[in-house]
């Protein structure tokens, strides 16, 4: 074994367990991202296998290539199940064990009949194939953050092509028995670019992670958590500094005599009748509505070019569809209504919380006038 190779190898472990620690660490600081726990044990199955494989090449015993190989095919499942889970939040745990069992059965009965040659050949193609599948995982979810799944892609299809290789120039020499490790210029090659592909793709897993949790942060001091509508901080981001134009129309809802629901059948029949609203509210008003819970029994739509007939309509049809749903309280069912405020745009209302508090100024006259009732702003 030249001393190159032995440096090569030792490089890969070491980089191997430092990265497999640090995603370990910060799966261990967040939890909510299982495929950096998947990457780290797949990373870490590395230090092994660059064990198992080293002492191979001292002594190329068959039940320690056996071990080598088996160490690496877990590993590559592990990196295989990272990626079908970032994708698909499913642990794929069938599909790592399909994976493991398959790359044990094509290869390893070569190494045990002594033709060890077409065992490389075969580990290689296997492991290359793995991470072509593994890009395609990626590049499939490359949509939720563009620039890191691409490096990561073209790091693994690097990384896959040097695997090609060490089987190409078996196949080329037609080595089908070796008898000791491979060792020729594709291996070395692919040392290196393995060294490259761990840190490089360890580094944007970890960038990766970074954007996931502040996304969900960002979402979770965006949404209300019991209707998971929009909470007021995030209508106000929305709409608190634009001008406000002639063709945008907020409506004010508020249910009414909410209290005495929540007196007479409690706290959590209150919630329940919340939710019912905001259902509501999502069914009639649709995607393009911006639907937000202000507080309390209180929300907010805002329609943008709009007229007022429609705005109008909407309101109508959310109070009719709330008045008319049976809300299951346990064993009975209970009704509730609700009071609507249409306020739009117009010359005397500049800003966004001008128009609010137009179409909560109609809101009360709709209270004043009996519930259960849309008014227009004057
Ligand atoms: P009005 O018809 O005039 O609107 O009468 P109201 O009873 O609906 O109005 P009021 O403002 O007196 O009562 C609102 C109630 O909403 C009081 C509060 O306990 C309840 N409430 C506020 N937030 C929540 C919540 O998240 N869950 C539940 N269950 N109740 C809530
Ligand atoms: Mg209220
Ligand atoms: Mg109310």
């Amino acid at each position: 074994m030249t001393p190159d190779y032995n440096t090569l190898l030792l490089a890969i472990a070491l980089s191997g367990f430092c990265l497999s620690a640090t995603l370990f660490a910060s799966w261990l600081s967040a939890r909510v991202e299982r495929f950096l726990l998947s990457w780290s044990l797949g990373i870490g199955c590395i230090v092994p296998a660059v064990a198992a494989y080293s002492a191979y090449f001292e002594n190329p015993d068959y039940r320690i290539g056996c071990l080598a190989f088996m160490l690496q095919f877990v590993g590559f499942a592990f990196i295989y199940g990272a990626a079908y889970r970032f994708r698909t939040h499913r642990s794929g745990r069938r599909r790592m064990i399909l994976h493991f069992a398959t790359c044990s059965l094509v290869a390893l009965p070569w190494l045990i009949v002594g033709l060890d040659g077409i065992g490389f050949i075969a580990l290689n193609l296997l492991i290359a194939a793995s991470m072509i599948a593994t890009a395609a995982e990626y590049w499939r979810g490359r949509d939720e953050a563009p620039l890191p799944l691409t490096g990561i892609v073209i790091l693994y299809l690097l990384t896959a092509v040097s695997f090609l290789l060490c089987a190409a120039v078996l196949i080329h020499d037609g080595q089908w028995v070796l008898g000791h490790a491979p060792n020729n210029w594709a291996e070395n090659l692919n040392l290196v670019m393995a060294i490259i592909g761990i840190t490089g793709i360890g580094a944007m897993s970890l960038a990766l992670n970074q954007w996931r949790v502040a996304g969900s942060h960002q979402r979770a001091a965006n949404t209300d958590a019991l209707t998971g509508l929009l909470n007021r901080r995030a209508l106000f981001d929305r709409f608190g500094d634009e001008p406000v134009g002639a063709h945008r129309a907020a409506i004010a809802f508020d249910l009414d005599s909410f209290k005495s629901v929540n007196d007479r059948y409690g706290h959590a029949a209150g919630d329940a009748v919340l939710k019912v609203f905001a259902d509501v509210l999502g069914e009639v008003c649709g995607a393009a509505a911006c639907i937000a819970r202000l507080g309390g029994e209180e929300f907010i739509v805002v329609l943008d070019r709009t007229l007022p007939d429609r705005a109008q309509n909407v309101a109508e049809r959310v109070r009719a569809d709330f008045a008319a749903k049976l809300i299951p309280i346990g064993r009975r069912t209970i009704s509730c209504t609700v009071s609507a405020g249409i306020a739009f745009g117009n010359a005397g209302c500049a800003s966004f919380d001008s128009l609010l508090s137009n179409a909560d100024k109609a809101l009360y006259s709709s209270k004043r006038n009996g519930r259960n009732r849309v008014s227009l702003a004057a």
